[in-house]
């Protein structure tokens, strides 16, 4: 049976499906006498890591093994997924290691948005959700901005230590530590890797020059993150791949907005107004009565509404209202992994649907 497959590399069970999952190899691969899994072929080949991801357990055991080493922590989060690819409780687990707190995909946000501005929004926030990052950068892996100011700034803390990167999926973590490779190591063959004991899978170990490395751990699953409600061709749709472009809309009292079918937004009561949406470029915004908007949706969700597209519309959960009155300041509600709406003055009453599962909430404003 499947069962019996290991990989030859780091020892995980082969499996055929899931090409995500931890143990992925292609089916044609099931004819070779020794059975490589597509992390460790990719690794062993071009010098390149690939994500996977982890369960909830593994997770943890590897933040507390993290936590018995003296390091220096590497955060990698989404800028445009900011809460929903956090990771909390980090502190908890890293011991006394200082973490260095980097916002990644900044080329997705307004060139308008001053960097230092973000960057005071962003040591904000890891104040208020218990994080004392030693330092906060911005980069953007995928376009190689800031490469150089990251490798110096961990140069910098990491004090002649190991240095562990964490993230959870899709923050860019991959990008960036292969950008980091071509930066510290050229296209040498230098890559190894170490174990955790009573984890699943192998650390990569990117050597640095002073007998240390620069280890690159799993991903985890953040399970509230709108990704896990779509398919691939929709997720590419939610995922923004240029500069989002604001959209602002003038609403009336009781107006409503369809993000697609994946979020909506009412506009309850505070006067003629406007608000201000970042999302995906490609995601189609829908402005209806506030009345109309239930029915609507029980009607048009799936096409005129969509993504979803109509096959996913199957299994796609319900959708659960959240109800916010803004009283001070210029404030986002954001919908996880989808992006956010800025109301930009206070006294507004406002809704927020997002399908069961999704987390919503209400921030202070990062534009
Ligand atoms: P990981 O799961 O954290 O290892 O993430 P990956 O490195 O596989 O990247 C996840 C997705 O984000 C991919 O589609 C990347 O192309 C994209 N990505 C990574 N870095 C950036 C970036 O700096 N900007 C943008 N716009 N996309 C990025």
């Amino acid at each position: 049976s499947m069962n019996e497959l290991q990989c030859v590399g780091c020892g995980v069970a082969i499996q055929t499906t899931d090409k995500e999952g931890l143990g992925y190899a292609p089916p044609s691969s099931l004819e070779k006498e020794k059975i490589i899994c597509q992390r460790c072929f990719k690794l062993k080949h071009y010098n390149e890591v690939q994500d996977v991801s982890l369960t909830d357990d593994d997770f943890l055991k590897i933040l507390n093994e993290i936590g018995r080493t003296d390091s220096l922590i590497v955060k990698i989060v989404d800028i445009f997924d900011f809460n929903g690819s956090w990771l909390p409780g980090l502190h908890r687990f890293v011991g006394n290691n200082p973490i260095l707190l980097i916002g990644n995909k900044v080329d997705l946000l307004p060139k308008s948005v001053k960097p230092a501005k973000l960057i005071q929004w962003m040591k904000h926030e890891a104040k208020e959700l218990g994080l004392k990052p030693i330092d906060v950068l911005l980069v953007s892996a995928g376009k190689g901005n800031f490469i150089k100011e990251a490798v110096d700034a961990i140069e910098q803390y990491r004090n002649g230590k190991d240095v562990y990167v964490v993230g959870c999926t899709n923050v860019g973590k991959s990008t960036f530590i292969n950008r980091i490779i071509k930066e510290v190591a050229g296209e040498e063959d230098v890559i190894t890797t170490s174990h955790f004991p009573g984890t699943t899978l192998d650390m990569i170990e990117i050597p640095l020059d002073d007998g240390h490395d620069l280890i690159d751990t799993p991903g985890i699953i953040n399970h509230h993150q709108m990704a896990h409600f779509v398919d691939k061709t929709d997720l590419k749709i939610i995922t923004p791949k240029k500069e989002i472009k604001p959209r602002v809309f003038q609403l009336n009292e009781e107006q409503t907005l369809f993000f697609g079918g994946l979020g909506r937004f009412d506009y309850i009561s505070g006067g003629r107004r406007s608000f201000t949406c970042y999302l995906s470029n490609e995601l189609n915004i829908h402005r209806t009565k506030l009345e109309n908007a239930d029915e609507l949706y029980e009607r048009h969700a799936g096409d005129m509404l969509q993504p979803p597209n109509k096959e996913g519309m199957d299994e796609f959960p319900e959708m659960v209202r959240y109800e916010f009155s803004v009283k001070e300041g210029k404030m986002d509600v954001v919908f996880s992994g989808l992006g956010w709406v800025t109301i930009n003055e206070p006294g507004a009453r406002v809704a927020a649907h997002v399908p069961k599962g999704v987390q919503v909430l209400l921030r202070k404003s990062l534009i």
